[in-house]
């Protein structure tokens, strides 16, 4: 585990790799410095890829000392690599007091998307969902939101002058539910979209969010970012089965608070990505997409149907191959622009959520002195 952040003076260090440009400049204004400080430490971390306050050479030899008293820049720590086959890379992370989070790099074409963590675990249980099960354990900090877009580039050495850009899209679909960590959030998007930073274009950055509309609500004001929500129902009694946050917030205002964001957005040629994990016999029928149909008929929106991914003890299958066409051959013929997420990555179970998913029920099954049996089905399948 990485070592605690704590500096001479007994006070925990500050993270600059999780500041976003106005928090960075605030940080210089209150240790007394300029403001245009911000701007050189932000290139030296995100262009440069240098965590050493040391190396960061145009600030002057006195204020990198008093920095290294006060900060430090430090991404969180990679327990493993996967390769996929397929060119999916997937990063299981273990960050401060030893919680486990994944990201997974899936290039496709011309574009590489990263999917990123903003919590370890999730408190709302959708029933579908391997980071769900794992229950809530805490919120991740800015750093540790940007550090997985940071790791990514580093993992594949390309911080260096004329390196080709590893990451051209990300999106916030990894553990978590990214409304419940509002502002450590937004704070690592600002970061992507910022020049000095990552300098991600407003639609490569896409906030997923299974519905917290209160928070949606407030996003609108502070973020530019694309949005996918996940609806996975056509109808509240079906939904709040499978996402329980839909009997607090249900479609209805899912679906207002969704349009008022991109109402909100200066360009107006932006639409809501519909999310539909379709599970077998469970929403994956005719009849559900003939009702989403109509659900969605006036909402500016692209449709991204997910089969299931299957991890132990979920209780539910993915569907034939038969049944996604069905249900994608309905809604086309209706007119919506409809894309089926391929799976990646099977080999290495790159489904976020997945690979700790196993790490944690391994450490379970071994409490229970079944471990052995039970890694041997997971490698077999
Ligand atoms: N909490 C956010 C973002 C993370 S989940 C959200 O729920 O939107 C990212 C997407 O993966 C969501 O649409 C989620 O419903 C979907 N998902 C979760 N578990 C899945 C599984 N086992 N198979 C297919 N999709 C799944
Ligand atoms: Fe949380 Fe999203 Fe999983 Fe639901 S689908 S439990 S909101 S991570």
């Amino acid at each position: 585990m990485s070592t605690p952040a704590i500096s001479t003076s007994g006070q925990p260090r500050v993270n600059l790799l999780g500041l976003s440009l106005r928090q960075m400049e605030q940080f210089f204004l209150d240790i007394g410095e300029k403001k245009f400080r911000a701007q050189q430490v932000l290139k030296w971390i995100h262009h440069a890829g240098v965590l050493d306050i040391g190396e960061m050479t145009n600030l002057g030899k006195a204020l990198r000392d008093k920095l290294q008293l006060i900060a430090e820049v430090r991404p969180p720590e990679i327990v493993s690599e996967h390769d996929s086959s397929d060119g999916t890379r997937k990063w299981v992370i273990r960050v401060d007091g030893g919680g486990l989070v994944e990201s997974v790099l899936i290039p496709e074409g011309g574009r590489a998307t990263l999917c990123v963590s903003s919590q370890v675990g999730c408190s709302l249980d959708c029933s579908f969902c391997s980071t769900g099960k794992q229950g809530f354990q805490r919120d991740l900090t800015a750093a540790e939101i940007i550090g997985q877009v940071w790791l990514a580039i580093n993992s594949y050495d390309a911080f260096r002058p004329g390196a080709s850009r590893v990451v051209t899209n990300v999106v916030m679909m990894g553990m978590g539910e990214p409304l419940l960590n509002f502002d450590n959030v937004v704070a690592a998007m600002d970061l992507m979209l910022e020049d000095l930073a990552y300098g991600l274009s407003k639609r490569r950055v896409t906030l997923s969010t299974s519905g917290v509309v209160p928070a949606l609500d407030k996003l609108a004001a502070v973020s530019e970012v694309s949005l996918a929500i996940s609806l996975h129902a056509p109808n509240d009694a079906l939904r709040s089965q499978l996402v329980p946050i839909n009997r607090k917030y249900p479609i209805a205002m899912l679906l207002a608070s969704a349009r008022n964001y991109i109402d909100a957005q200066r360009d107006n040629k932006r639409v809501v990505t519909v999310e539909y994990t379709l599970i077998a016999g469970v929403n994956d029928q005719p009849e559900h997409a003939r009702e989403l149909v109509v659900l969605l008929r006036d909402f500016p929106c692209k449709i991204n149907l997910i089969p299931f991914n299957a991890f132990p003890q979920s209780g539910y299958e993915r569907p034939s191959g038969n049944a996604v066409s069905r249900f994608w051959q309905v809604l086309v013929d209706a007119g919506f622009v409809v894309t089926v997420r391929t799976t990646r990555g099977d080999d290495i179970d790159a489904a976020c959520g997945q690979l700790v998913g196993q790490v944690v029920d391994r450490t379970r099954r071994s409490e229970r002195h079944r471990a052995a049996a039970e890694i041997q089905a997971i490698q077999v399948r």
